[in-house]
Formats: structure tokens, C-alpha cells, sequence
């Protein structure tokens, strides 16, 4: 799913490169769509066990306003496991540290394990870590944000480390974001204005 009818072939290829370049732990995230590719949960957790590749399976999310999200699309990461978990039993382990988005569950047979990141199910924002920055020089403090702060201007300015390091700090301090959570609650204003996540990462 990448709207350009880039190859999935390619992107295999670059996962077995990836492996074979010694890179480990390699990580795949899957966005897992109601009726787009959630009929490929179980190929792809049994094309990726016993290889090494740790297979991520995202709740499909309203991130930017152009993916036509809505909740009926979104497969909770709930019944993601029940579908695994039918074929290869799974054991979670839970979330390794308090910011990672995902929590993972070992196959019972030894052979690797999965990762479920529940956005939209389970939301995190309380523990949530990410900073992004856009290649236009601004800070988003969350995924959703409608708009970013500038940090190119200091740069380009030559402000010293200390000076962007306080920058940096005092905009984590003030931030208040929870959208996850508060998912739902949002008026058609502020969504409308949502960030594109190509514009500012995953
Ligand atoms: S919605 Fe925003 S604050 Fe919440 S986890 Fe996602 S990026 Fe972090």
C-alpha cells in the first residue's frame, strides 16, 4: 500500500539485503487495513518467522487527511493476534521500555516474535517520546500535530548547542499533545489541519 504501484518485490529484496548485511534486529511495519490487506496478516507473520525479521502490525491510524481513514477500516491489534495466535500460539512480553510503541509476544515454538502497535485501540500518548523533524528545519511534539515549531531559523542564525538544547527542552516541557486519546473527541476544524506523515516521518 503505497499509492504509486511501487513494487513489493523491491522492498523484499531490500529486507534481504538488510539481513544480509548483518543488520539485526530488522523490523517490518505492517499498516494493517479492514478489507485492503488484513486477508494477509498470516502470510506475511509466516512468510517472516524463523528468519530473524521482526514483523510490526500497525492499527491502520488517521494520520495527515488524505488516507481516507475511518474507525470501520481499522483492524484492532486485538483480533491481529487472534488471527496469529490460532495458527502459531504467541506469549506477549509486553512493551520492553515504557516508550515503545509496540508491545511484542514470543512465538510459543521459538520462532521469533511479532510486535502489535495499538494506536487507536490502546493509545500511549502518555509515554510517548517522539520529536520529529521535517525537512523544512520544524519540530513536531505528535504525529497529529497541525503544525510544527521552527528550529532552522536558530540554526541557520548560529545559535550555540545551549541555545538550541533549551529550545528543544522548553517546547517538550509545554507540550500538552494526547490525540490518540482523545481520538474521537476532535472537531472537523482541527483534523482537517492535521500534518502528512511523509512530510514528517513515521
Ligand atoms: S498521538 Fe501524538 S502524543 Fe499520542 S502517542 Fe501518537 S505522537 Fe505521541
Amino acid at each position: 500500500m503505497n499509492g504509486v504501484g511501487f513494487s513489493a518485490l523491491v522492498v523484499q529484496q531490500g529486507i534481504d539485503a538488510a539481513l544480509r548485511a548483518g543488520f539485526a534486529p530488522v523490523k517490518v511495519n505492517m499498516v494493517v487495513k479492514r478489507g485492503v490487506n488484513d486477508s494477509q496478516i498470516l502470510p506475511m507473520a509466516t512468510h517472516f518467522r524463523g528468519t530473524g525479521v521482526e514483523v510490526r502490525f500497525i492499527e491502520f491510524m488517521d494520520v495527515g487527511t488524505s488516507n481516507g481513514w475511518n474507525t470501520e477500516s481499522m483492524v484492532p491489534s486485538s483480533e491481529i493476534v487472534r488471527i496469529i495466535d490460532a495458527i502459531f500460539p504467541v506469549t506477549s512480553t509486553g512493551r520492553h521500555k515504557p516508550s515503545d510503541t509496540s508491545v511484542r509476544l514470543r512465538y510459543a515454538d521459538g520462532q521469533g516474535s511479532i510486535g502489535v502497535i495499538s494506536s487507536v485501540s490502546q493509545p500511549f500518548c502518555g509515554d510517548c517520546t517522539r520529536l520529529r523533524l521535517s525537512a523544512d528545519g520544524q519540530l513536531f511534539t505528535c504525529l497529529f500535530a497541525s503544525g510544527g515549531s521552527d528550529i532552522r531559523t536558530p540554526l541557520r542564525n548560529g545559535d550555540s548547542d545551549d541555545v538550541l538544547r533549551r529550545l528543544v527542552a522548553g517546547l517538550w516541557r509545554q507540550r500538552a499533545d494526547r490525540y490518540s486519546e482523545q481520538r474521537g473527541q476532535m472537531n472537523a476544524v482541527y483534523s482537517s489541519q492535521k500534518v502528512e506523515m511523509s512530510f514528517i516521518g513515521g
